[in-house]
């Protein structure tokens, strides 16, 4: 029987299971699942066909005991309430493990990007921010850029917050360095996720030199992650995007992938490597697999398919619970989505800090900070997951759901 849950319940699941590791009573849970404030708004656009067409946009903020919210924005055709609870849900426990002063936030527009001129993108921006920016503030929420959004998108937002509410480079991150963005920002993710598997490869017993990764999604986090992966030894063997999959079992020059998809938006059209499809990278034989685009990539009808010695979770929420437990039950670790995606939004944290102190960072600087946040996060979980012999996935929210409950009872007030 097919899966039907829903994306907020897959995570509630997870919370659940940590919870119980932790012995957390029942009313904090509550108070910790239920998200603070759901804000959803009407997006009328005149499109350049002359019609008017209505989008909604989103922003859920779920928790914000330890910090203003933070957490992207999505444009893509899924977005829905659910999505944004879940993806909100979760920053609250990936800034909570890495331990950076911020809450959880989420949203984004119900549309399809790639079937809008840059015009219309630009306008369907800024009248969501009009709309939904009372919801935002410096010390309130802070967005930042996810599938399908990237700087020149929070470029528009900025601009249009600050023409309303006065010059406010930190409404959001991930903006382009010619307007208060923070160098290495770009790459965060992908260096994050190269960071985590660096340590997880220890852990498990894989030699990174030379080992064989696959790569769902060549986007901003994919594309970085293959590149600094590369840099540190590994094969990229396959990766894909939504026009499909390149193979090759010598590893892809992914430099030249690289600048080809940054000019072209995709990695189809590249020049070398053999073509192989979604699904058959999912269960290629590999070393490391990281799924790098949407969630539910790897869901209960694929999950026995799998054939890789460890999965990095560089997208977010990429495998569905019973995949989870199947995969569990294969003897796969899984390294989650909290701790090995965390990068972006550690970076995110040093650009609004850049901002709030009108003093810029150096590149150097800002990815040294990041390299102790992240192997500081990791080692927490290791050590978790040793001390009360769990997963990495339970080690991991059991960190962060006990640090945002502790936060809720020091501020009481209920
Ligand atoms: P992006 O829009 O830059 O890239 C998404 C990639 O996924 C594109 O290459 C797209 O072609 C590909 N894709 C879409 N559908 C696909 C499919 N069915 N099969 C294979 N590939 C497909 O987005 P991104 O910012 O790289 O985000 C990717 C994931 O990482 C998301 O889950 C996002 O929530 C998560 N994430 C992003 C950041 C960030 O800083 N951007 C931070 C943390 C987590």
């Amino acid at each position: 029987m097919a899966e039907r849950v829903s994306n907020y319940e897959n995570t509630n699941r997870l919370f659940d299971k940590a919870a119980n590791a932790i012995d957390l009573p029942e009313d904090e849970r509550l108070l910790l699942k239920t998200p603070f404030r759901e804000v959803q708004v009407e997006v009328p656009l005149r499109m350049s066909n002359g019609h008017i067409e209505v989008f909604l946009g989103y922003r859920v903020q779920h928790n914000m005991a330890r910090g203003p919210m933070k957490g992207g924005l999505r444009y893509h055709p899924h977005v829905d309430i659910d999505e944004a609870r879940s993806l909100a849900s979760l920053m609250t426990w990936k800034t909570a493990l890495v331990d950076i002063p911020f809450g959880g936030a989420k949203g984004g527009i119900t549309c399809d990007p790639a079937l809008m001129t840059l015009t219309e993108l630009e306008h369907l921006t800024r009248r969501f921010t009009t709309r939904i920016g009372l919801a935002w503030g410096l010390h309130t929420d802070i967005p930042a850029p996810d599938v399908n959004t990237n700087a020149q998108v929070m470029a528009w937002i900025m601009d249009e917050y600050s023409q309303r509410y006065g010059y406010t480079p930190g409404i959001v991150t991930g903006k382009p360095l010619a307007l208060g963005g923070s160098p290495g920002r770009e790459a965060a993710t992908g260096r994050g996720v190269s960071i985590i598997t660096r340590e997880a490869c220890l852990e498990f017993g894989i030699e990174l030199k030379g080992a064989r990764v696959a790569i769902q999604g060549f986007g901003n986090v994919g594309s970085w992650t293959a590149r600094l992966l590369a840099e540190m030894g590994a094969r990229v063997v396959a990766v894909s995007d939504f026009s499909g999959g390149l193979y090759c079992s010598d590893g892809l020059p992914v430099e030249d992938l690289f600048r080809h998809a940054a000019m072209t938006r995709t990695i189809g059209g590249f020049g070398s490597g053999e073509a192989i499809s979604n699904e058959d990278l999912l269960g290629l034989d590999c070393d490391i697999l990281i799924p790098a685009a949407l969630g539910g990539a790897i869901t209960q009808e694929n999950a026995r398919d799998v054939k890789t010695r460890m999965i990095v979770e560089a997208a977010n929420s990429p495998i569905t619970t019973i995949a989870d437990a199947i995969l569990e039950e294969r003897g796969i670790p899984i390294v989650p989505d909290i701790l090995a995606n965390a990068g972006g939004v550690t970076v995110s944290y040093f650009e609004w800090v850049q901002n709030v102190q009108v003093f810029t960072w150096d590149e150097a600087r800002v990815n040294e900070q990041l390299e102790k946040i992240m192997s500081r996060a990791y080692q927490n979980v290791i050590g978790v997951m040793r001390d009360k012999n769990v997963r990495m996935r339970t080690a991991a929210f059991m960190i962060a759901i006990a640090r945002v409950a502790e936060a809720e009872r020091l501020r009481g007030g209920f």
